[in-house]
């Protein structure tokens, strides 16, 4: 059987951080183990189930077995774009999830076991790549969209605004962006790590930055069907040689700004500026979303060029790609709402079907 189904979104719910104790926090939120998460508190109580539900005690490596991510590495390999997502509001686990925790001297990597999905993936690439011989070519891309502008992440310099376009073969595209090939597994830990600093400098420089940008790595895979060269030319006067098409797939990984209400009272200027943008392009995708959780038949057209973010996600997120979506909240009581509301907006995604 070839068909592929989309896979439904997986939830996280992290532990309480030594802070969130030391101030009292109560947990709110509790998974019990039968693939549903429960919140109840003093005015909600309410139960969400969903496919695949990780509590605080879950591992790294059983997030990445549990959430269907090999599966999704696989998929790539064989052609698909393939995307993963992590969403939530800021602190509640997503860059734990895709990258582990961030270490004090950027110099030393986490511990093995501390890894995230991003890098497991990767590993799981290169033994998949190196089982196979020089089949396959990889390369990475890594951008940033930030008040609604897109960024190299790779590319040195001071980072400059792409611009985003489309194409009838390409569908939309960053132009110039950056693309890097890489064979080992320390040449793309060293590309996530030298374009997560770039991102971190510029969080210095303006407040709180990271958590407002939206950050999309992507590996882009050419498979060089049965090994063979694909650049023989073909012999004058007979038919066109029957080489195997080479497959291309992509994968991706999607760290999304936090998704909070900001407070409209005491944003500055530039702060509301981003929190517009921020909502603006979570807003577009949860709409895309809840379009395309309608049947086939009552689609109506699916606004992705309401925004930058909903454009690059345009493929993965439409017809023919396939999505993982991992939801992270915190358990606390002090982010009750934002939490309900991170479940909500996962249930809708779960009825999204895609044909890849
Ligand atoms: P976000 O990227 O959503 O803003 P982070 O990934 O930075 O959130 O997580 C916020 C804090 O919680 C960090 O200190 C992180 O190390 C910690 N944390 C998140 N998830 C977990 C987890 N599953 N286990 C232990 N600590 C976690
Ligand atoms: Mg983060």
């Amino acid at each position: 059987d070839t068909s592929v189904s989309p896979s439904p979104p997986a939830i996280r719910v992290r532990p309480l951080t030594c802070s969130e104790t030391r101030r009292g926090d109560r947990r709110v939120v509790h998974s019990l183990g039968d693939g549903t998460v429960h919140v109840s508190a003093a005015r909600h109580d309410a139960t969400f189930g969903f496919s695949a539900v990780f509590d605080a005690g879950a591992s790294q490596e059983t997030v990445f077995e549990g959430s269907g991510m090999r599966q999704l590495v696989e998929l790539a390999i064989d052609g698909f774009s393939c995307t993963v997502f992590a969403f939530g509001q800021t602190g509640s686990g997503k860059t734990y999830t895709l990258m582990g925790p961030l270490t004090q001297s950027e110099t030393r990597p986490a511990a093995a076991g501390l890894l995230g999905l991003m890098q497991r993936s990767f590993a799981c690439l290169l033994e998949q790549s190196q089982s196979r011989g020089s089949d396959l070519a990889l390369s990475a891309s890594y951008l940033e969209i930030y008040n609604e502008q897109v960024r190299d992440l790779l590319s040195p310099g001071p980072p400059c605004a792409l611009p985003l376009r489309w194409s009838k073969t390409r569908g939309f595209y960053v132009e110039n962006q950056l693309s890097v090939d890489f064979e080992s597994l320390e040449a793309i830990a060293d590309l996530l790590l030298q374009g997560s600093q770039r991102r971190r400098t510029s969080a210095h420089a303006l407040n709180r930055h990271s958590s407002r940008s939206h950050a999309l790595l992507t590996i882009h895979i050419r498979s060089r069907a049965g090994g063979q060269s694909i650049t023989q030319p073909p012999q004058h006067g007979s038919p066109q040689p029957s080489a195997c098409p080479s497959k291309q797939g992509t994968l991706c990984f999607v760290d999304l700004a936090g998704s909070e209400r900001v407070k409209e009272t005491g944003s500055s200027g530039e702060l509301s500026m981003e929190a517009n943008n921020i909502n603006r392009s979570l807003l577009a995708l949860g709409h895309c979303i809840s379009l395309l959780a309608k049947p086939q038949g009552k689609r109506t057209h699916i606004p992705y060029r309401d925004s930058k973010l909903t454009r690059l996600l345009a493929r993965s997120l439409g017809g023919s790609g396939i999505t993982l979506m991992v939801a992270c909240v915190s358990p606390s009581s002090r982010c009750l709402s934002e939490t309900l509301s991170t479940l909500h907006y996962a249930s809708r995604a779960r009825r999204v079907t895609t044909r890849p």
